[in-house]
């Protein structure tokens, strides 16, 4: 079936080192009449932290939402290391063509990225442990065994190991959102998505949740964070991407972007929210 919407024009994949890790080319979303995303452009090289900031409105989480295929696009390209995401291409009566992929084959592609949202979203009946086990027994087919073990390793990591047991309502927002990020990398992503992940917590909670996401960056982890957090983003990030109305205003060094904006809209956004 030819996804008759004009999706793409990008050909060639590769698995290179120097094929970026999330490379978007033009893309177009609509909701209904609603022209969210009008041609954005991206390009995160593998092992790198890209800060996304921008007004409310402006298409950041949808951005990520068709990175992870929760949303569809109408036209351009969404390349995952190289990978289409989506669709894959082929031809039809001689015209080269893209065609959606089987709901199957978008799963595995949605099981290399992690994602991380504003509101944690835990199973309120299962302890942080279980949590983070779930979706490895459910999803990847892991022994309950193995999947526990790698559930303490990773709660260790995000600094819970003495809450592996607690239920949600027996955390703060800043451990829960821990537990998130543990389960999230109990899927063993290539690639992290991070909505806001501080927006939602009590300011002297928001550093745990950093500093987690610092040490994931330092171990090498890919990661695109939606964040106000600017301190975050010229400390961490290697690329800081302003978007307002669906498109990519600027883009460049957390330095450059953030304290020497070349966009009038992004100096008017930034003295607004610093
Ligand atoms: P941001 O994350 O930058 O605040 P969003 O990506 O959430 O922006 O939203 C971009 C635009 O898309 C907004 O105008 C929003 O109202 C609209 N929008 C987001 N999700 C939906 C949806 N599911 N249906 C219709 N409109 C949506
Ligand atoms: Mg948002």
């Amino acid at each position: 079936m030819s996804t008759g919407t004009g999706v793409g024009t990008a050909t060639g994949t590769g698995t290179g080192t120097d094929v970026p890790m999330v490379r978007m080319t033009g893309v177009h979303k609509w909701y209904g009449h609603a022209h969210v995303l009008r041609g954005i452009d991206l390009e995160v090289p593998r092992g790198t932290v890209t800060v996304v900031l921008g007004p409310s409105g402006s298409g950041k989480s949808t951005a990520l939402r068709c990175i992870n295929q929760l949303e569809e696009i109408q036209a351009g390209a969404i390349r995952v290391d190289g990978e289409l995401m989506g669709y894959r291409e082929g031809v039809r009566r001689g015209t080269p063509t893209l065609f959606r992929l089987h709901p199957k084959v978008v799963a595995r592609q949605r099981s290399r990225i992690g994602m991380v949202f504003q509101r944690f979203n835990l199973f309120p009946h299962m302890t942080a442990a279980g949590n983070v086990v779930e979706a490895q027994v459910q999803v990847l087919g892991r022994p309950k065994a193995q999947a526990r073990e790698r559930a303490l390793e990773l709660l260790g990591r995000v600094g819970l190991s003495d809450r592996t047991d607690h239920y949600p309502a027996q955390l703060s927002g800043g451990q829960q959102q821990r537990v998130a990020i543990a389960r999230a990398l109990a899927m063993d992503p290539e690639l992290m998505l991070f909505d806001e992940p501080t927006s939602a917590l009590d300011p002297e909670l928001v550093g745990e949740v950093l500093g987690v996401m610092r040490d994931l960056a330092a171990s090498g982890m890919t990661m695109v964070v939606v964040t106000h957090e600017t301190g975050f983003a010229r400390e961490v990030a290697d690329q800081a991407v302003f978007m307002a109305d669906g498109v990519v205003v600027e883009h460049g060094s957390p330095e450059r972007v953030l304290v020497d904006p070349t966009e009038q809209r992004t100096r008017d956004f930034l003295a607004r929210v610093l």
